[in-house]
């Protein structure tokens, strides 16, 4: 059920081996990486099942479409390899659970999914997102998180139950086509997730920089340029869908910010270390937040800017003792919309 879409024909064609030479973690030569990468598609034991840090980037890297991360997430749970602890991973099966207390409703456009983040529904609020109803819990979380756990069975589990739930309690009920995704997270579980794994989707889910984007063009006469170079801290699940990153952009340029040219952002945007401490390592947790946080400070940047909240959870109060503010996409968008 739900096989992922995996071609090894591709890879032992391949040149190039960007999954693995392009690492920021493991820096492989190329005849290396090539090693490792037969050891993966033979199903031996390899030291990327341990060392892989669970960033998402090689999926972005491959040029030929292939999911070198899920085909390495299949090797660690095929091997009984977990990334983190085991009690942990078991903690955190039983808390994300669905709870199964799920009432369907009637709700308005713009439907904007949480996740599993009902706390930031203080977000959504104002012109940008007037009228908007919100969904969240673990009855719709899109359970994109168990790559970090070694667990495809729990995606192949959780993540159809989630999109069922999405549509017969809510989108269907209300007879809307689309979703507002607030997480990167849930964008690329409902897109290019599901796709690797052949889920059907029967709703459009919209990005939120495409949503933004949208809502600013049509207050453009609300808006007053913030004037302030920002540096953004780039997700690991938008490496799933690298086009909105480029919407990022058109975002900035309206509120009139500057993006701060960072060594750690677009292609080579390095992992907050949340999922780090997570996994009990936290000496790399440490030496990725204090890279992260000094390259944003040589940018000369005001604001820290986050799209995840997990990667504001981790690093917000960090920034903050190094004087710059965080704050998220959406809240940038207000300040612009809200400054008098
Ligand atoms: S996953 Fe992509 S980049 Fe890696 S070896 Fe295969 S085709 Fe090449
Ligand atoms: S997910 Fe990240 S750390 Fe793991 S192999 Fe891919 S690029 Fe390297």
């Amino acid at each position: 059920m739900y096989p992922l879409q995996y071609d090894p024909h591709i890879c032992e064609n391949c040149s190039s081996v960007d999954c693995l030479t392009r690492c920021q973690y493991m820096h492989f030569d190329l005849k290396t990486a090539r090693e490792e990468k037969n050891r993966i598609l033979e199903q031996a034991d390899t030291r990327v099942l341990a060392d892989c840090v669970t960033c998402y980037a090689c999926e972005e890297y491959c040029p030929n479409g292939n999911h070198p991360f899920y085909q390495i997430v299949e090797l660690q749970e095929k091997k009984d390899f977990l990334p983190a602890p085991a009690p942990i991973t078991r903690q955190q099966i039983v808390m994300m659970q669905p709870k199964g207390n799920l009432q369907p409703a009637k709700v308005s456009a713009p439907l904007v999914n949480l996740c599993a983040f009902p706390m930031l529904a203080g977000s959504i609020r104002g012109k940008l997102f007037e009228g908007a109803a919100t969904v969240s819990g673990n009855d719709i979380f899109c359970n994109i998180m168990w790559l970090h756990f070694g667990k495809n069975s729990l995606i192949r589990e959780r993540v159809p139950q989630s999109i069922e739930r999405l549509h017969t309690f809510f989108l269907a009920e209300s007879g809307l086509k689309e979703m507002v995704c607030f997480h990167d997270e849930c964008y690329g579980a409902y897109t290019q997730l599901a796709a690797a794994f052949n889920m059907a989707v029967p709703f459009r889910p919209v990005h939120l920089f495409e949503y933004l984007n949208r809502r600013l063009d049509e207050l453009k006469d609300n808006i007053k340029p913030l004037g302030a170079k920002v540096a953004y801290q780039r997700p690991c699940s938008n490496r799933l869908a690298p086009h909105t990153d480029l919407l990022l952009d058109e975002i900035f340029r309206k509120i009139g910010v500057e993006r701060a040219v960072r060594e750690y952002d677009r292609e080579n945007a390095l992992c907050c270390g949340g999922v780090l401490r997570g996994h009990q390592k936290d000496d790399l947790a440490d030496d990725l937040q204090r890279r992260n946080i000094e390259d944003m400070r040589a940018a000369g940047a005001v604001y820290a800017v986050f799209n995840c909240p997990f990667c504001m959870f981790t690093l917000g109060e960090a920034v903050a003792e190094k004087g710059l503010f965080p704050i998220l996409v959406s809240d940038l968008c207000q300040q612009a919309l809200e400054r008098k």
